[in-house]
């Protein structure tokens, strides 16, 4: 039996129609500010789709870009003008940074209530602690799309493969959140195949293409696909070889086309949160 695709570009083009809907519903226009340092040109294609779908959705957004020389103490000073500017509702330092910048001095000097990315470390403790607070957009993305396979996630046994600050461990907080019980993978799990097959959901994010096989994953599981990993063809694939889990899985995304979309929808969301939260003061 073929699995149920999750089309991640319709999910994400609903959740930008409502972020739309909720910015035209506001007596202001949200501000977010792109920092892109360097000429990366990776980060430079996903600032301007930033850029481009935070306008599309009457957010204010623009980039500021610095030259790959910057000092940290001068992006710092840069960052610091953004927290003091009231027009500013989110802050969003693209990564990486270049080499003699260290990311989370960076990270940390973001005010808190405008870190759309949600990895400043007050954040990161409020999901870890189960607080409201922004929440890193991948992950955040991971969630929807859960919901709309409308996967059951109350005491089921979810599996996070990898455990980076940016996708695994934010993932597995939400999950616990929610109440499923966690194992988080990593290059040290002993038997990986195991873990996976033990698992109702999978959320793969391991940067390893086609890590996951079809006889990994259990008849009708869930299966979540962050990786983005480009071959020397040039093809992109998931952590997850499709072909085969497609056959086994209940609900899958694809890649492209699964996870990816959702991340900068939820930026979206995230900046909208921000400016309301600021505003009200909570
Ligand atoms: P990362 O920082 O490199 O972390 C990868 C994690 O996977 C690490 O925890 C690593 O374990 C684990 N891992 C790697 N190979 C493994 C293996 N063979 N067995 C078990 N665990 C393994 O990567 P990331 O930033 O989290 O990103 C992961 C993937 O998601 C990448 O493909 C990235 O491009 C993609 N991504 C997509 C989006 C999106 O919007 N769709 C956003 C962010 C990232 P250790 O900790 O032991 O090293």
């Amino acid at each position: 039996m073929s699995a149920r695709i999750i089309d991640g570009k319709a999910v994400a083009a609903a959740l930008r129609a409502r972020v739309a809907e909720r910015v035209a519903a506001l007596s202001f226009r949200p501000g977010l500010v792109v920092v892109l340092v360097g000429n990366n040109p990776a980060s430079a294609v996903y600032v301007r789709s930033k850029d481009r779908a935070a306008n599309a959705t009457g957010i204010t957004a623009r980039t500021i870009r610095l030259p790959s020389e910057t000092s940290e103490k001068a992006l710092i000073t840069q960052i610091g003008r953004l927290n003091a500017d009231p027009t500013v509702d989110g802050i969003l330092v693209q990564l990486p940074l270049p080499p003699l910048v260290a990311a989370q001095a960076v990270i940390e000097a973001v005010d808190p209530d405008k870190d759309v990315d949600g990895f400043h470390p007050l954040n990161v403790g409020r999901l870890a602690t189960g607080h409201p607070g922004l929440v890193p957009c991948t992950p955040a993305g991971v969630m929807k799309l859960l919901a709309e396979a409308n996967a059951s996630l109350d005491g089921v046994r979810a599996l996070v493969l990898g455990r980076s600050t940016i996708v695994g461990r934010p993932m597995a907080a939400l999950l616990l959140a929610a109440n499923a019980t966690v194992t988080t993978a990593h290059t040290h799990t002993r038997d990986l195949a195991a873990e996976c097959r033990r698992a109702d959901v999978i959320v793969a994010a391991a940067g390893r293409p086609e890590l996951v096989r079809g006889d990994w994953i259990a008849p009708g599981a869930t299966v979540i696909d962050v990786g983005m990993n480009r071959l020397s063809d040039g093809r992109l694939v998931g952590d997850v070889a499709f072909a085969e889990a497609v056959e086994v899985a209940g609900t899958i995304t694809p890649v492209p086309g699964g996870v990816g979309p959702m991340t900068i929808a939820c930026l979206l969301e995230n900046t909208v949160t921000a400016a309301l939260r600021r505003r009200s003061g909570s």
